[in-house]
């Protein structure tokens, strides 16, 4: 069982002080979560373990299948401490960053990075607080002081986030603290890591060479906000495991009426790599506080699955809003009508000619074909490494798709994944006893009924354990 509820669109929900202990894991379970995700930039280990440790309690209580999704918090920049904790810059003003720890005031703020003065050059923005105040660099001062005006101003506070969007920053894309919160992240055999602002694909494949050191293969998910990430979008997109849209910081690095179509551009090219795409940031917002969404929400939440995300992510409504159960409730009610309309079904990706899984990627294509041309109640395929799931999801097909593994990993990993239900499974003797035991296991739990057609996806000799190269269509 995965939740109580079944959409095909997941729901990752952001963990914090709100909604931590396992109770109300349990109940945002029962109304539709699907995957818990940690924001490394907030808490600690500690904090982090007793999550992790109570949703895995769930898991074994309750036979849930709930991953998670650590967040890393990449190269973010930050101010230093602010004297009195606000400093009020006005418009015109002079502000002069500097890289020396120092408490900072309206005339003098610390930036946490050394080489800031090496990068920025006059001309460029300094956004603070998500865009809130804006400076502009218009020239630096000796021993690592750069001289800003106040374009927009406001009262910032300590340790709020900087985003340069203008400067290639030479910070690199793991810092001390995320390669702590790697190690961490796979002393506890976490599911899907995020990484934050990245910048190339080569992020991704540093992130990834640093994991297979481990001998792992925990599944990476490149957060899409920089707009340097644009420029190698589809290069990272087939470095990643997933990709996910966020639109907090995307939307203060570039224009934020450049989101909505960059959102659609990366949703599309996603499914097209067969690679999950998840939306996320300020998606049920005032729910923070509020006990109902408002209609312009309701409509954000309806439009990424049209768009056909995979996975819609909650940040702040989960972790610290006043009502996490209530919030996950309201988002599977949207995503459940969104599901009806029919055209987000069907995406007929073709399999690419002469690729090295052109075999397995040609069998999941034509079950899905095969599906929606019969009206198949289901599509049952076998898998170890994830792969034939993947493409089968990423063909968005109506009917279930039941996924069996004997890969105990994958079980709780491809919750994530749009339309996926996964359950284990290791007798691999034959074909027909692997048919009879699903078919029997599916019916029992009433997933399935006698007179439904399925289709089988599955490689034969099944022994062999190789890549899917068999369609088998039957009636229950
Ligand atoms: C975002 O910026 O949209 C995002 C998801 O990142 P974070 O929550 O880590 O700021």
């Amino acid at each position: 069982m995965s939740s109580a509820i079944f959409n095909k669109s997941k729901i990752i929900a952001t963990i914090g002080p709100s909604s931590m202990d396992t109770d109300t894991l349990d109940k945002m379970i029962k109304v539709g979560m699907d995957v818990v995700r940690i924001n490394a930039s907030h808490g600690d280990h500690k904090m982090h373990r007793t999550i992790v440790d109570n949703i895995r309690k769930l898991n074994a209580e309750k036979r849930y299948k709930i991953p998670v999704l650590y967040d890393l918090q990449g190269p973010k920049l930050r101010i230093g401490e602010v004297k009195g904790n606000a400093a009020d810059l006005v418009e015109g003003a002079a502000v002069r960053l500097t890289i020396h720890p120092c408490e900072g005031t309206a005339a003098l703020l610390h930036v946490h990075y050394t080489k800031f003065y090496d990068d920025v050059q006059q001309g460029d923005p300094v956004l603070i607080d998500d865009g809130k105040v804006e400076l502009l660099v218009i020239g630096k001062e000796p021993d690592g002081v750069v001289l800003t005006k106040v374009i927009h101003g406001g009262v910032v506070s300590s340790r709020k986030g900087i985003n340069l969007p203008f400067t290639k920053l030479s910070l690199p894309c793991l810092s001390d603290k995320d390669l702590q919160d790697l190690e961490f992240a796979l002393d506890n055999h976490i599911e899907w890591i995020g990484l934050s602002f990245v910048r190339t694909a080569q992020d991704i494949l540093e992130l990834k060479s640093r994991i297979a050191a481990r001998k792992m293969k925990t599944r990476v998910v490149a957060k899409i906000e920089k707009p340097e990430a644009l420029r190698d979008l589809d290069n990272i997109i087939q470095a990643a495991d997933a990709i996910m849209v966020a639109r907090g910081d995307l939307g203060v690095e570039i224009a934020m009426e450049k989101v909505p179509v960059i959102q659609k551009n990366i949703v599309r090219k996603a499914i097209s790599y067969s690679k999950p795409v998840i939306i996320a940031t300020q998606m049920m917002e005032s729910m923070i506080t509020n006990y109902r969404p408002t209609r312009a929400e309701a409509s954000d939440v309806a439009n990424a699955v049209f768009d056909g995300a995979d996975a819609l992510m909650l940040s702040g409504e989960t972790s610290v809003g006043a009502y996490p159960v209530k919030v996950v409730e309201a988002m599977a009610k949207i995503i459940g009508i969104a599901e009806t309309e029919d055209f987000i079904f069907n995406k007929q990706i073709p399999p690419i000619k002469n690729s090295k899984s052109f075999v397995s990627d040609s069998i999941c294509y034509s079950a899905c074909a095969m599906a929606q041309q019969s009206g198949a109640a289901g599509i049952i395929a076998m898998t170890n490494s994830g792969y034939t799931a993947f493409r089968i999801s990423s063909q968005r097909p109506r009917s279930q798709v039941f996924i069996f593994t004997d890969n105990m990993e994958m079980l709780t990993t491809l919750n994530l994944v749009w339309g996926v239900r996964a359950f284990h499974y290791d007798r691999y003797e034959s074909s027909e006893d692997t048919i009879t035991d699903i078919k029997a296991f599916l019916k029992k739990r009433g997933l399935v009924k006698d007179g439904d057609l399925l289709i089988n996806v599955f490689s034969t000799p099944l022994e062999s354990r190789g890549m899917a190269n068999t369609i088998k269509l039957h009636v229950i």
